[in-house]
């Protein structure tokens, strides 16, 4: 309780480092291209396409790109449980392989998250999910709003 949610940029930078730093640089999130390694990547950052994809970006920096990506996944992750487990309880990991099934999925290594509990415990704590853990895993249920936000009284 009376943790804050958002994270600064130095505890952002500081996740990306913990993940690893090859994960992260062999992934083009801004173009989507999964590079074989570093080398590959590095060549890929040289060309033209993604020269012209950063030119998008406008120079951001880094931890605003991953912002920005953290709210794409979050958005799309729960619009996701709304299609499909709007009024079930189910696994973690049930919903994130069905959400990385799309292949133009944000990938979770361009997000805030380093873990997929990180990221349920998230949901939970901003009240978008229930989440309970157990022996079996972590299991999530959707949390149906009105259009004001309310929880609606016989949900
Ligand atoms: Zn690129």
């Amino acid at each position: 309780m009376g943790k804050n949610d958002f994270l600064t940029p130095k505890e952002i930078a500081n996740r990306i480092k913990a993940k690893g730093l090859q994960k992260l640089r062999s992934y083009c999130q801004i173009c989507q291209k999964q590079c074989r390694d570093l080398n590959e990547f590095k060549c890929h950052c040289m060309s033209e396409s993604h020269q012209r994809q950063m030119q998008i970006f406008g120079g951001n920096p880094i931890h605003r790109i991953v912002v920005g990506y953290s709210e794409k996944f979050e958005q799309n992750f729960v619009d996701l449980m709304k299609r499909s487990h709007r009024f079930s309880r189910v696994a973690a990991t049930v919903v994130y392989n069905e959400f990385i099934n799309d292949r133009h999925h944000v990938h979770m290594n361009s997000t805030q998250w380093a873990t997929l509990t990180e990221f349920v415990e998230h949901l939970g704590r901003t009240g978008k999910c229930e989440v309970d853990q157990t022996e079996n895993g972590c299991f999530i249920t959707y949390i149906d709003r009105d259009s004001e936000g309310y929880i609606p009284q016989n949900a």
